[in-house]
């Protein structure tokens, strides 16, 4: 039975949208929603989610990293477990929707199970990661890391913009950071991970689809070029006579642009540049500027920083000017796996919605659960691609549609090998 929004779900998207508001306010003074890692609106949130997933059916605890972790037990006890979720924490001003989507829609979709009384050989655990946005102590997937088994213990001694250490922020928070080794999962225990998140750009709405199977997320290269010319009097250097380091770095620019746009699935863009001097009549001697490069495929990221070196090397020898570039981020794209891409696809098209498969450019959770298990993404149109973002604005409609999917993707799931 092919059940609409208008029948059996008619409650399921406002009832969704109802919760994310109600997260939403655990959120520090500013616009949006700031929620960062082991702060009191954490705290807050997390004892909320904890209730809605007993309301579901579901045991929930808070593990020493600061992750809720609810688990729906399959029919036999001790099953391995389907893992499902997303990040509790936000950026600075961020909107209402960026990770708690992935972790209102499971909770909100295990408790239609739990009313039904469906069972399945499998348990089901809904997981909201720690911080996967990195804002107070500046490093990324803490909580994934921590179950996947890559937490790095160094990052405990890392300070906030207050001084405080993250061993620290957690004691007072109320989790024992001495616990986090421990959070390791077993693959044997584990079917494959699936995060339901936001778009985050504008492809699902510019082709008028609610919904899109993702195929892989960008690995992503960060580098610092910093270009070395000589400083003049803007008023007696005549303009052959210049090595003007920020005009080779506009042309760098234009080149990492031009070079960035002749692949699919490959980007480019500088965000920040300072030149020095600094001064209205002096011949820039220093351009400092930023590159990041992401695809979904390692292998066209990796020739594109090639290339892309090359060129600028290219620009500042014939301009006289030196480069020195550094690279100061690296991380390997994810594929997704195709199996869960499938079945993901398979509940797409059940619910009636045409299917769609794109590549995530922002990283995710699954990037560091790739480490444990499969794993599969589905993303939900948001208006206007705009996202870490006050405006950031689904619509219920869209909400119910992506709960359908899942529920039907847990429904009709099938292991990659047999329990
Ligand atoms: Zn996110």
């Amino acid at each position: 039975m092919l059940e609409t929004a208008s029948g059996l779900y008619a409650n399921l998207g406002p009832d969704i949208m109802r919760r994310l508001d109600a997260l939403a306010l655990f959120s520090e003074d500013g616009d949006g929603v700031t929620r960062r890692f082991a702060t009191r609106e954490h705290r807050q949130a997390a004892e909320m989610i904890q209730s809605w997933m007993r309301d579901a059916g579901m045991t929930a605890h808070m593990d020493a990293v600061g992750n809720v972790i609810g688990r729906y037990e399959a029919t036999t006890i001790n099953a391995p477990a389907l893992l499902i979720g997303s990040h509790q924490d936000t950026v600075r001003e961020g909107g209402k929707y960026d990770g708690a989507m992935g972790i209102v829609t499971p909770i909100t979709c295990i408790g239609i199970l739990n009313n039904a009384g469906e069972r399945f050989p499998f348990a089901i655990e809904v997981i909201a990661f720690c911080d996967e946005e990195g804002v107070r102590f500046n490093s990324t997937l803490l909580g994934s890391r921590a179950i996947a088994g890559s937490f790095d213990k160094a990052v405990l001694t890392t300070t906030d913009s207050d001084g405080k250490p993250m061993a620290e922020a957690l004691r007072k928070f109320g989790v024992d950071p001495d616990g986090i080794a421990s959070l390791a999962r077993p693959a044997a225990g584990i079917l494959g991970f699936v995060e339901l998140h936001i778009e985050q750009g504008p492809v699902l709405e510019e082709e008028n689809l609610a919904l899109g199977v993702v195929t892989a997320i960008a690995g992503g290269t960060r580098m610092s070029a910093k270009i070395t010319g000589f400083a003049g009097h803007a008023g007696t250097v005549p303009m052959a006579r210049r090595n003007d380091a920020l005009t080779a770095a506009a042309e760098a620019i234009l080149a990492i642009e031009r070079y960035c746009s002749s692949a699919p699935g490959l980007v480019g863009t500088v965000g920040r540049i300072s030149a020095a001097p600094g001064a209205v009549n002096v011949i820039p001697g220093e351009a400092v500027f930023t590159i990041d490069i992401r695809a979904g495929d390692d292998a066209v990221r990796r020739q594109a920083v090639a290339a892309v070196r090359a060129e600028i090397e290219t620009i500042c020898a014939r301009r006289g000017v030196r480069l020195a570039v550094d690279v100061f981020h690296e991380s390997d794209g994810c594929q997704c796996a195709p199996w869960l891409m499938d079945q993901l696809e398979a509940a797409v098209i059940a619910i009636g919605q045409p299917p769609k498969r794109l590549m995530s450019g922002a990283g995710h959770d699954g990037m560091a659960m790739a480490r444990v298990t499969d794993v599969g993404m589905l993303f939900v149109r948001c208006k206007g691609g705009i996202s870490h973002h006050p405006a950031e604005s689904i619509t219920a409609g869209d909400a119910a549609l992506s709960a359908q999917t899942l529920l039907q993707f847990i429904r009709k799931f099938e292991p990659k090998n047999e329990i």
